[in-house]
């Protein structure tokens, strides 16, 4: 038997250094539901969470190495325009994947053209940000057998099949 685990249901609020406002649950209304443990929200968020009781409003920091990791250099490269595909509608923004120097899949960003050469950021758009969540805490439960094998919560805010 695996140790019973938790499902946690919370507002959230996320806002970068700037303050700007970068995802919020509450226009869905619904509170985000996950499965402690599971690795479905990054590791500084569910720390603070788990030591909240229902109905508690907590500002959560979380610096950029508990959150999406800082800025890895080698992730920033320059290649050849003509390495890329659909090279000749190439623009800022676009987004594709490519193999990272561990072998790893990785999504890369254009973010820069310079004649020939493109520049190509393969970290996490929000890698090196540090965090703050507005978080509320909605609901506590015991997860169920099903939502254990799963590894995720299902139900409102949760995982749909
Ligand atoms: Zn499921």
């Amino acid at each position: 038997m695996a140790t019973q685990k938790r499902v946690i249901s919370f507002h959230y609020t996320l806002t970068d250094s700037s303050g700007e406002v970068i995802d919020t649950s509450r226009d869905q209304n619904v509170p985000f539901s996950f499965l402690e443990g599971s690795g479905q929200i990054i590791p500084g968020l569910e720390k603070a969470l788990a030591l909240l009781s229902v109905g508690d409003t907590r500002k959560v920091e979380v610096a950029a190495a508990d959150a999406y990791g800082t800025v890895d250099e080698q992730l920033m490269v320059k290649v050849p325009r003509e390495k890329l595909p659909n090279s000749a509608e190439l623009q800022e923004g676009d987004q594709f994947q490519a193999t990272g120097p561990n072998g790893e899949v990785l999504l890369f960003r254009v973010i820069g053209i310079e004649g020939a050469e493109v520049a190509l950021d393969g970290n996490h758009p929000l890698a090196g940000e540090d965090l703050t969540f507005d978080v509320e805490m909605m609901a506590v439960r015991d997860a169920t057998p099903e939502e254990m094998a799963h590894g995720h919560a299902h139900g409102e805010g949760g995982h749909h099949h």
